[in-house]
């Protein structure tokens, strides 16, 4: 096959104590998944229907290998760049219409990532009730941490998060406070597509996200999987 140009090699997270990068195929990120946060942004907790959105494989910044500070850029158009600590699920295997009890079967690992978001910007696409697209999927918008694999640290059903910045907690929650579990995620994306290795999920967030800005350093932590050091850099912009 001659391509027009070369097809870029796919972003990848790293996977922890290995030398393995883990290819990322698609995002899938539930909403409103705790019910303080859900309250927060004004919204009725709810079990009648999951929502999901997707961020681009592209937009990941991935820690490397050596667990070093990860840096991303201050992005375009908002004035209130917001952090949204959350557990994330990695699948090496796929399938469509998967049973809660047999989702776990699909998990790869887990890593801790952050799902930044224009929150002016949403706010003007819901009062518009316009799709929240631009406000969840722009550069750098998802930094992931070392991927720690399930054969390491065991099925995830429980445990601390927090989020800091710049040393002040903002966020904590735990795992077991998911409106909809971890399995029962897997299960219902895979009833509206069907699911590939590669598979990447962000699993929604607790209650106390809020503004950060250039220079601000993001610390969020999960129990079994460490922390992670986010800083945000601001990019001088001029016109291409
Ligand atoms: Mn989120």
């Amino acid at each position: 096959m001659t391509y027009v140009f070369p097809p870029p090699e796919p972003n990848c997270l790293t996977v922890a104590d290995s030398g393995l990068f883990f290819p990322i195929r698609r995002i899938f990120c539930i909403g409103r998944n705790y019910e303080e946060h859900a309250l927060e942004m004004g919204a009725v907790p709810q079990r009648a229907m999951p929502f999901f959105f997707q961020k681009s494989p592209t937009f990941v910044v991935a820690q490397n290998h050596s667990g070093d500070k990860i840096e991303i850029r201050h992005p375009s158009a908002t004035a209130d760049l917001q952090y949204e600590v959350e557990l994330v699920v990695a699948l090496d295997t796929g399938g469509r219409d998967i049973a809660p009890e047999r989702a776990a079967q699909h998990i790869f690992g887990y890593a801790i990532g952050l799902d930044m978001t224009r929150r002016d910007l949403q706010a003007v696409f819901k009062g518009n009730r316009w799709p929240w697209d631009m406000a969840k999927n722009f550069d750098d918008c998802a930094p992931i941490g070392v991927l720690h694999r399930k054969a390491d640290v065991g099925e995830i059903r429980t445990g601390n998060m927090t989020l800091d910045v710049n040393a002040r907690r903002r966020q904590t929650g735990n795992i077991d406070q998911m409106i909809w579990s971890v399995n029962e995620i897997i299960s219902e994306i895979s009833k509206l597509v069907e699911l590939n290795p590669g598979d990447i999920l962000f699993t929604g967030t607790p209650a106390g996200v809020g503004r950060v800005d250039d220079r601000d350093t993001l610390c969020a932590t999960i129990d079994q999987l460490g922390s992670i050091h986010v800083t945000i850099k601001k990019i001088d912009r001029h016109p291409g």
